[in-house]
């Protein structure tokens, strides 16, 4: 029996130690997270720039249109001006004339402020694209260090699920079942040490008679939290 805690103890260790090298190669260590928000703002503000030139391009071709069908009406005006027949067809003529030409003066106006508008973001966007290209070198660097310093982990990791492994294999099914359980319903914490006759998870004391059970190696639950308590030997 007092084989069984010390391999459900260091089955525990094992798989805290896993548990860590896990949250590990999960997230970006802070130097390429810090190069990482930088390089993440400088696209979303490109983006940014990208979709306000859309935008104002579209609004540029329909404008466009517009004008040149305004121009084409011009000049038909312009033609029935040359037919006109009394004074009454010649004002109508000059009026639709009027009305066409400040249209025609205003969609130029118009599509020359968007037009200006295009160039002053086009230029945004190329010094934003000058300007990110060192960024992207860095951002680079920060990546490839991060990557390369994840293969020891990786290698670690699975010399402790092998580990982990080994000893679940090495314990009696009802023993590994039941550690399992405890596993799952405890924040992947089966295992608690004694310290100073408690528990080190709950701090619940060890009552005398368990103890004594627990220095003669048996399995121990914590009267608190209902983990499987270890107890160091002396001499280790
Ligand atoms: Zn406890």
């Amino acid at each position: 029996m007092n084989q069984d805690v010390e391999k459900l103890w260091e089955l525990q260790t094992v798989l805290t130690a896993l548990g860590e090298r896990e949250k590990q190669l999960n997230s970006k260590p802070e130097s390429f997270a810090a190069v990482d928000r930088e390089w993440q703002a400088v696209n979303t503000e490109i983006e940014k720039l990208q979709q306000q030139i859309e935008v104002l391009g579209k609004e540029r071709r329909r404008v466009d249109g517009e004008l040149s069908d305004e121009q084409e009406l011009l000049k038909k005006y312009q033609g029935q001006l040359m037919q006109v027949k009394n004074q009454q067809q010649y004002a109508a003529a000059w009026k639709e004339i009027d009305a066409t030409r400040k249209h025609v003066k205003e969609l130029e106006d118009s599509e020359l402020k968007t037009m200006t508008e295009i160039e002053a973001l086009q230029k945004q966007l190329d010094d934003r694209g000058n300007g990110s290209a060192s960024l992207k070198e860095k951002w680079d660097i920060e990546h490839d260090k991060w990557q390369s310093s994840l293969g020891s982990l990786r290698s670690e990791v699975e010399k402790l699920k092998k580990r982990a492994a080994t000893l679940e294999e090495g314990l009696p099914e009802r023993v590994g079942r039941e550690f399992q359980r405890i596993l799952k319903q405890r924040q992947a914490v089966a295992v608690v040490k004694v310290t100073n006759d408690s528990c080190s998870a709950c701090r619940t004391r060890v009552r005398p008679a368990l103890y004594q059970q627990l220095k003669r190696g048996e399995l121990v639950y914590c009267e608190g939290c209902h983990r499987i308590l270890y107890l160091e030997s002396p001499q280790s």
